[in-house]
């Protein structure tokens, strides 16, 4: 699947960082660059907001990690492939 004007690289590059800006880990630059880039992009949207409340909930039941399950089913989303 291809998409104008889009760069897909930027997506899995922003999905390796999305815990580390959720937890504000990012200097203000990097956030920045994600910030905008993740409004124009639904996928990463998506992916950001399908991660903060996994990671909430994680916190809720006293868990520390995001379960690698999740973080499968992510990274396929960001790269755009259906699962099966
Ligand atoms: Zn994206």
């Amino acid at each position: 699947m291809r998409e104008n004007n889009h760069d897909h690289k930027k997506c899995i590059s922003i999905f390796k960082r999305l815990s580390e800006y959720l937890d504000g880990e990012l200097d203000a630059k990097a956030y920045e660059e994600m910030r905008v880039h993740i409004k124009e992009c639904v996928k990463c949207e998506v992916c950001l907001e399908t991660l903060r409340r996994t990671v909430a909930l994680c916190r809720n039941i006293k868990m520390q990690r995001v379960p690698d399950r999740l973080k499968e089913r992510l990274k396929s989303m960001v790269h755009g492939s259906p699962n099966p």
